[in-house]
């Protein structure tokens, strides 16, 4: 006798009925949900959505109806949250997901393969290799190259920063962190980055008991690239006051900008001063993929590790990530083994050598599908869309009276912007983005720059157009009247 038969899959009626029942359900529910083309946003306020989720039950003693649990998922969850698929969803790095990845996340959690070691993943570990190496191949890595799924930009510019520190430590002082623990001369290592690289730059270094303090932020140039001169100077000052700059983490794609460090110049200057190169290619790697882009990613390919994220412009559901190196072997630096895992005398793949997660989800699965059914064509057309769209915009703002655009030709399809206001225009700024998040229309993102704020459209979405960018411009437009209004009245 098996009680739990409609729990788990398998060859019983049961199962069968029970897989069927909730999959299509949800399928219908979401398809319905969606037809009737919901906001971007419902515009509740977080104490309402807070209370609305509190008031959930949490669990069930004897269990509830799958239609009841998903009647109020879909009213207390599904409706009060942003949907990224609206074309008038602008904000973040923040990508609507592909339908062939969706029945990819549907087969991960059937097959639930675990990625570490080989009897856990006979068949994924393959797939995810061969995927591995085709990216690498897209990037022009040389033939010693290697890499891994990751969960994201953050773990994969971790893992960066750590092999940095360990192969400079090994090569320079012979020493092995690994063993040993940090040497007594670590406090002086140096990482060298732009001051509009990722945050998680500053955050591994942290983690990775060199401080905060270890990572030296260059300043950029007009484009929002790491000013090259300014840093090949710094490097010479930081070797001539005895610290050990080691690594430079260049930006392919800032969060903000969307602008790309001069790649091949940072080799030449990591490779004469003996430094490992980290390229930060979490937003801008997609451009691998555009045929009319790609050549921005000129210089990648003699990295020493790289950073690719597949859930912004690869449109994945999160998480789904890659790190890559350029020699296998500096995977050294983070693999293990246990007796019970992976046992160094075995001679089989086991993929957690590479990575610094033990269970690992199949990610590569929902790439694979749908760099097969969307095909690389489409995948081009709809990045070299969305660039198009962010440089028509910038130049629609830039010519638009009371509006000022500090990145008025995006390399990417982020534009940071903002409405001028002699009095207050933070303050301007703030009040119309709440207005507009609020009002459900389109919902953009903020940021601030040298202290002021800012404005910011991320086009990710290859489904918006002009028209989209315009409904929130004018909606900002008519919420700053007012607010001027109301500014003059006082
Ligand atoms: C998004 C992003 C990250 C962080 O990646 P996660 O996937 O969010 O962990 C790092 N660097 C850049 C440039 C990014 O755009």
């Amino acid at each position: 006798m098996n009680q739990f038969k409609d729990y788990f899959l398998s060859q019983h009626a049961e199962s069968q009925n029970s897989f069927q029942r909730i999959l299509s359900e949800t399928q219908n529910l979401l398809s319905e949900f969606y037809r009737q083309q919901p906001k971007v946003f419902n515009g509740k306020k977080a104490e309402e959505i807070e209370k609305e989720i509190a008031l959930l039950t949490n669990s069930s003693i004897n269990g509830e109806s799958p239609s009841l649990v998903l009647k109020e998922i879909m009213e207390k969850v599904v409706s009060n949250s942003i949907h990224v698929t609206h074309p008038g969803s602008m904000a973040h790095l923040h990508c609507p997901t592909l339908i062939p990845a969706i029945a990819a996340e549907l087969i991960i959690a059937v097959l639930n393969q675990s990625m570490d070691s080989w009897d856990q993943s006979t068949a994924a570990t393959y797939l995810e290799e061969k995927l591995v190496k085709w990216l690498a191949e897209k990037l022009l890595l040389a033939d010693s190259a290697d890499g891994t799924f990751t969960s994201g930009g953050t773990q994969s510019n971790y893992m960066g920063l750590l092999l940095a520190r360990d192969h400079f430590c090994q090569s320079q002082w012979n020493w092995d962190v690994k063993k040993l623990g940090l040497p007594a001369e670590a406090h002086k290592l140096r990482i060298l980055c732009s001051e509009k690289a990722h945050f998680t730059v500053s955050k591994s270094a942290s983690q990775l008991g060199l401080g905060e303090q270890a990572v030296v932020k260059i300043k950029t140039d007009a484009h929002m690239r790491m000013c090259v001169s300014t840093l090949k100077k710094e490097i010479q000052r930081l070797k001539s006051s005895g610290y050990y700059p080691m690594c430079i983490a260049a930006t392919c794609g800032t969060t903000d900008f969307g602008s790309i460090d001069a790649l091949g110049e940072l080799t030449e200057a990591a490779s004469e001063n003996g430094m490992w190169l980290h390229v930060d290619a979490a937003y801008g790697g997609a451009l691998v993929l555009s045929k009319k882009h790609c050549g921005k990613l000129a210089g990648i390919n003699l990295a020493d590790s790289v950073t690719i994220d597949f859930h912004k412009m690869f449109y994945q559901p999160i998480s789904c990530g890659a790190f890559f190196v350029k020699n296998k072997s500096s995977f050294q630096y983070l693999s293990y083994h246990a007796d019970y895992l992976n046992p160094e005398e075995e001679d089989l793949d086991h993929l957690v050598n590479k990575s610094v997660q033990t269970t690992r989800r199949f990610d590569a699965l929902k790439l694979y599908m749908s760099l097969r059914i969307v095909g690389e064509r489409d995948f081009s057309c709809m990045i070299d869309h969305t660039i198009e769209l962010a440089k028509q915009t910038a130049l629609w703002l830039k010519e638009t009276s009371g509006i000022e655009v500090i990145n008025s030709e995006p390399e990417l399809n982020a534009i940071v912007f903002r409405f001028t206001d002699e009095k207050d225009a933070d303050g301007l700024n703030l009040h119309i983005y709440k207005k507009l998040l609020y009002s459900g229309e389109g919902l953009i993102a903020k940021t601030k720059i040298n202290g002021s704020q800012y404005l910011k459209f991320t086009l990710l979405n290859p489904q918006t157009t002009m028209a989209e960018v315009k409904l929130a411009v004018e909606s900002l437009s008519q919420s700053a009247k007012e607010y001027k209004q109301k500014e003059e009245a006082l």
